[in-house]
C-alpha cells in the first residue's frame, strides 16, 4: 500500500494569510469537518500566542474526533535553558495532545541572527526538546524550519539536523520551504542527496511564493516524504500553503497514494466550499478538481460532447472529489447529492417527485444568490417544506425600523415587530445599535413568552456577502448567521436579499425556526 499522511495547518498556518481569521467555533467547526474527511493531523494552533488558541485546545480535549490527532504547535526550547522548563515547551505539553509539531532552525543565518546563539546550541536545543517531548509520550513532527534554504546554504548542518531530530526520537522529519522559493527540480535534487535510510521518515512543508506549492509536494512524495501538509484552498502565509484540495486528488488519482482521506476524497468539494465560507472569502472558481468552473461547459458543440462523453472532455470525472459538471448532466450529481441529504428523514430515490420538487427548489434559489454548503440549517428547513413536516413559528405582519443620530452620541435603532404565533398576535419591541441586533432583540422580545427556547438560543457569527457589486448600492447580498445553544451546538442558516436587513432577517427566522423544528417539536 502507498501510505502517505496528510497534516493540515489551516488552522495555525492558515490562520496566517491574508484577512483571514477565524472564530473558535469555526476553528471547532473546520476541525470536525477535517476529521470527517480523514485527515490524519490537525494543526490546531500555537496554546501560547493567545486565550483563543488555549481555549481551543480545551474545547477539543472535550470533543470526540473518530481519526484526526489534533496537534499544537510551538518552537523548540530557548538557547541556553532546558526543555523542561521552557514555557514554549511547556505549553505544548498543557495542550494536551497526542503529538505535536515542533519547530526549529536549519539555516545558519538564522540561528545567528534570529536566534542569537551558535549552531551546537541550536543542535542541542532541538534534541532537548524532541526527546522531552518524546519523554511525555508524545508523537513529535519536528518542522525543519528554512531547510532548503539552509541546506542550499551548507548541506552537512542540514544534514546534521535532520541527524539530531532522528537521534532524539522525533516521529516525522517535516523540511519546510519557508520562503517559498524552491522550484520541484531543486526539492527532488535535494532529496535525492539525503541520506534518508538512517533518518526518520521525512515530510515536506511548502510555500506557494513561485506557484509551485503543490508541484514541490508532489516532487517530495516521489522522493520519498511520507508526510505532506498544507491547507484547505492553499489559504496561509503570504502566497499560501500546498493547496490539500489540489494536491491529495493530485497524489490519489494520478499517482496511487493511498492517505486515509482517499475514501473520502468525495468530500472535498463541500470542504473547499465549507472553509471559505467560514474564512468570508469567495471561493476561487478556477481552483482545479473544486472550483465550480472546474467542470463547466459552455453550452454549444462543446457541451453536446460532454453529454455524449464527458471522458473525452474532462480529466477526471467530477463526482470523484465531489463536484459537478455544469450543464446538461448537473441535475443527475444534483439528484444524488439531494438523495443522500434527505436520506435522514427517510428513505428515498432518485425518482421520487419530491427529490424533483427540491431540485428546482435549489436550483432557483442558488441563481437567486442562495448557497446551502454552509447553511445545513436553512437547507434542512427548505427539505422539512418539502416533505411538509415544518412547522412555522412566526408569521411576520410589519415590522418597523427607525435608526438615528444626533450630534456626537452613537447610533441607535428602535424597532417593532408586529406577528402571529401559536394564533395570537404578539409584538416586540427593542432599542439596539443597529438594524439586525434591534430585529432580533424584537424578535425575542415577542416571542419569549410563548417559545421558552428562545432563551436558549443565541447569534455567534454574522457575515455579509456582496453579490454583484457592479450594482453599487442596489446590489444583492447574502447573509449568513451562526447561531449556538446552551449545549454549544452550533447551526448556520442564510438569507439573500437587496436589503440587507431583509436578508438578515430571513436568516434570523430560519435559525430559530430551525432549532423550533429539530429539537422542540414532537413528530
Ligand atoms: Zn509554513
Amino acid at each position: 500500500m502507498n501510505r502517505l499522511h496528510v497534516l493540515d495547518t489551516t488552522l495555525r498556518d492558515g490562520m496566517q494569510g491574508l484577512e483571514i481569521s477565524y472564530t473558535l467555533e469555526d476553528k471547532l467547526q473546520i476541525a470536525h469537518a477535517l476529521d470527517d474527511l480523514k485527515i490524519d493531523y490537525i494543526e490546531g494552533g500555537f496554546p501560547l500566542s493567545n486565550e483563543k488558541e488555549a481555549a481551543f485546545f480545551k474545547e477539543v480535549r472535550k470533543a470526540r474526533f473518530n481519526h484526526a490527532k489534533v496537534l499544537s504547535f510551538g518552537s523548540t526550547r530557548k538557547p541556553g535553558g532546558s526543555a523542561d522548563s521552557d514555557a514554549h515547551v511547556g505549553a505544548l505539553l498543557e495542550a494536551d495532545t497526542p503529538g505535536v509539531v515542533i519547530v526549529g532552525k536549519t539555516w545558519l543565518a538564522h540561528v545567528d541572527k534570529v536566534l542569537r546563539t551558535d549552531e551546537e546550541e541550536n543542535l542541542r536545543m532541538i534534541a532537548d526538546s524532541i526527546s522531552f517531548l518524546k519523554k511525555e509520550g508524545r508523537e513529535v513532527i519536528f518542522d525543519l524550519e528554512h531547510f532548503f534554504d539552509g541546506y542550499k546554504d551548507d548541506p552537512a548542518y542540514a544534514v546534521r539536523v535532520l541527524e539530531t531530530g532522528t537521534e532524539a526520537g522525533a516521529d516525522v522529519l517535516c523540511i519546510c520551504d519557508t520562503n517559498g522559493g524552491t522550484l520541484p527540480s531543486e526539492v527532488a535534487r535535494i532529496m535525492s542527496e539525503l541520506p534518508q535510510d538512517r533518518l526518520a521518515p521525512l515530510g515536506g512543508h511548502f510555500h506557494n511564493d513561485c506557484g509551485t506549492a503543490v508541484a514541490n509536494s508532489l516532487a517530495a512524495v516521489e522522493a520519498g516524504a511520507t508526510q505532506i501538509q498544507g491547507t484547505i484552498n492553499g489559504w496561509g502565509e503570504r502566497c499560501g500553503n500546498a493547496n490539500l484540495c489540489v494536491f491529495i486528488p493530485n497524489a490519489v488519482l494520478k499517482m496511487g497514494y493511498e492517505p486515509a482521506c482517499a475514501p473520502q476524497l468525495s468530500h472535498l468539494t463541500s470542504i473547499s466550499r465549507f472553509v471559505a465560507e467560514k474564512a468570508n472569502i469567495i471561493p476561487d472558481k478556477r481552483q482545479p478538481y473544486v472550483g465550480t468552473a472546474a467542470f463547466s461547459h459552455k453550452a454549444g458543440q462543446h457541451a453536446d460532447v460532454v453529454a455524449k462523453a464527458g471522458s473525452l472532455m474532462e480529466h477526471i470525472d467530477s463526482s470523484l472529489v465531489g463536484n459537478q459538471r455544469q450543464i446538461l448532466l448537473s441535475e443527475l450529481a444534483g439528484k444524488s447529492t439531494v438523495v443522500e441529504k434527505i436520506s435522514k428523514y427517510g428513505e428515498f430515490d432518485k425518482g421520487d417527485a419530491v427529490v424533483a420538487d427540491l431540485i428546482d427548489t435549489l436550483k432557483t434559489r442558488e441563481r437567486d444568490g442562495y448557497e446551502y454548503e454552509a447553511a445545513e440549517a436553512s437547507f434542512d428547513l427548505l427539505v422539512r417544506k418539502a416533505l411538509k413536516t415544518y412547522h412555522p413559528v412566526v408569521q411576520l405582519r410589519n415590522y418597523h425600523l427607525e435608526s438615528y443620530k444626533a450630534h456626537q452620541t452613537p447610533s441607535k435603532t428602535v424597532g417593532r415587530i408586529f406577528m402571529q404565533a401559536q394564533g395570537k398576535e404578539l409584538m416586540g419591541a427593542a432599542v439596539g445599535i443597529g438594524p439586525v441586533e434591534t430585529l432580533d432583540h424584537a424578535l425575542r422580545d415577542a416571542l419569549a413568552p410563548h417559545y421558552p427556547f428562545i432563551s436558549k438560543i443565541g447569534l455567534t457569527d454574522y457575515r455579509v456577502r456582496v453579490l454583484n457589486p457592479e450594482r453599487a448600492s442596489a446590489a444583492k447580498v447574502r447573509v449568513f448567521i451562526t447561531s449556538t445553544d446552551h449545549e454549544g451546538l452550533s447551526w448556520d442558516t442564510v438569507g439573500v436579499n437587496e436589503n440587507i436587513v431583509e436578508a438578515s432577517w430571513e436568516a434570523l427566522v430560519d435559525s430559530l425556526e430551525w432549532y423550533y423544528n429539530e429539537y422542540c417539536v414532537d413528530e
